[in-house]
């Protein structure tokens, strides 16, 4: 088949501690992350004479810092090989708001290869190729909810987390990540925050003592709109209602799937801020 189509989700973070600052500049954090039933669509056209990207998305880049052409270019370089591949993306994900959809991409076109080329590469093999495009990109090849530490190349499966709906709203500005870690003070940082690995599907009501995120200070610091959002969310009965990686996007978990689905209409209906229904996506 020349062809294959490959459906690339987004990512929220339930829990986002920095550690700490290594001296080559990038963070060290520990993250819970799962993926949700939020979609973009990557499409492989096969035996090109060259890697190219088309994107639906105007915003989105469509050269070589687009991190999907990124990833082919690594996968083709580890191959040996100087094939090419079309890519086309058809971006539902917000774009720069915390969800991962550039990361995601990058993975589905990484597993898309891996899979048209007889799987040259292990599981493991193609993290590494992933970790090279981003941090959050091996996370996406895993496929699981997973807790990751270091930079994103430590991933450890969590099992641990009960079927929520997830109320996802995002403000429609973008907010680019390497600001938010310019911005933090890591001496601000709440180091009292520990990540335990303790299991949330036996009493939900401890899934909202878990939900951190070290990044909110500064993104909420510079766009206040985001704490309304997190109160809109839980004044509509969220569990519990927290930003997004960098932000700015903000999610309200749900235990009652009917609650989710009113406080999403309740929020959609005022016509501020773009909103998704969506579920965890566990294993
Ligand atoms: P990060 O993974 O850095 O936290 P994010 O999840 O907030 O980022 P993305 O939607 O992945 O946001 O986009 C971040 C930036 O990466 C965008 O501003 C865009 O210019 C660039 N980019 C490169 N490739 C892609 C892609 N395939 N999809 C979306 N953005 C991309």
């Amino acid at each position: 088949m020349n062809r294959l189509v490959i459906p690339s989700p987004a990512k929220i973070n339930l829990f986002l501690k920095v550690v700490g600052r290594r001296p080559d500049g990038y963070h060290e954090i520990i993250t819970l992350l799962s993926r949700i039933g939020l979609f973009d669509t990557v499409v492989l056209h096969f035996d090109q004479p060259s890697i190219s990207v088309t994107c639906s998305h105007p915003r989105v880049p469509e050269d070589r810092s687009n991190l999907a052409y990124r990833a082919a270019s690594l996968f083709f370089e580890a191959l040996s090989t100087d094939d090419g591949v079309a890519i086309f993306i058809d971006k539902v994900i917000p774009v720069a708001a915390g969800l991962g959809g550039g990361s995601s991409n990058a993975a589905a076109v990484l597993m898309g290869l891996n899979q048209h080329y007889g799987l040259p590469f292990s599981d493991g093999e193609l993290r590494k190729i992933g970790l090279k495009v981003g941090a959050d990109v091996p996370f996406f090849l895993f496929r699981h909810v997973a807790v990751a530490r270091g930079i994103g190349d430590d991933l450890q499966m969590y099992e641990d987390l009960p079927p929520m709906s997830v109320v996802l709203v995002c403000p429609g500005f973008e907010v680019p990540t390497a600001w938010v870690y310019k911005n933090l003070s890591l001496g601000l940082t709440n180091r009292e925050k520990r990540f335990k690995m303790i299991n949330l599907k036996e009493d939900f009501s401890r899934v909202k003592h878990r939900l951190f995120n070290d990044l909110e200070q500064v993104t909420i610091g510079k766009f206040p709109e985001i704490r309304s959002i997190k109160k809109a969310l839980l004044n509509l009965g969220a569990e519990a209602a927290l930003m997004s990686g960098s932000g700015p996007s903000v999610f309200g978990l749900f235990k009652d799937a009917q609650q989710a689905t009113k406080a999403n209409h309740s929020i959609r209906r005022r016509g501020r801020w773009d909103t998704f229904l969506v579920e965890l996506l566990l294993p």
